[in-house]
């Protein structure tokens, strides 16, 4: 939008032209990135779990029967983006957040494998902090 003014008030940015609200972007969002946008719901995703901190959604392109994606809705980088401050996430991610989605995917007694790509030779290809939980066939190792 052409001379769109961005300000912080309360806890959110705010977007409009000076003189009218517009819209409302959640303080953790990223107005560039895809999975903030799918975490605000403004580009559709097949959700499977959802909490106030983490959305998990299914892959685009699949490279498992069961292929989802876990990310927290607050926009990290990656694994190394995580501060201090988020350590209660990070462990509400693993402790309880994997575990579930496994379970309702049917896929904890058979395991899974966890990926976390991280950087340029991690392949990380979207700069926001996301687990590929991958499921329902047996994996392969060495990765590619
Ligand atoms: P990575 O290469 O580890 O950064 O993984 C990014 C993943 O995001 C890839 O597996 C993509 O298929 C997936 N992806 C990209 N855009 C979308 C989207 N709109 N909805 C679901 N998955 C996506």
């Amino acid at each position: 939008m052409k001379g769109t003014i961005w300000r912080k008030s309360h806890g959110a940015f705010i977007m409009g032209d000076g003189e009218s609200k517009v819209e409302y972007k959640e303080w953790f969002g990223m107005s560039d990135c895809i999975f903030c946008k799918i975490a605000q719901k403004e580009i559709p995703s097949t959700v499977v779990y959802e909490d106030e901190q983490v959305v998990a959604f299914r892959d685009l392109q699949p490279q498992a029967p069961e292929h989802v994606l876990v990310i927290p809705k607050k926009h990290v980088e990656s694994v190394l983006g995580l501060q201090q401050e988020d350590k209660d996430l990070a462990a509400h991610i693993l402790v309880d957040v994997l575990p579930e989605i496994a379970k309702q995917l049917g896929v904890d007694a058979s395991g899974f494998r966890l990926v976390v790509n991280t950087g340029k030779d991690g392949q990380q290809t979207v700069k926001h902090l996301h687990f590929h939980l991958l499921g329902g066939r047996s994996m392969q190792w060495p990765p590619g």
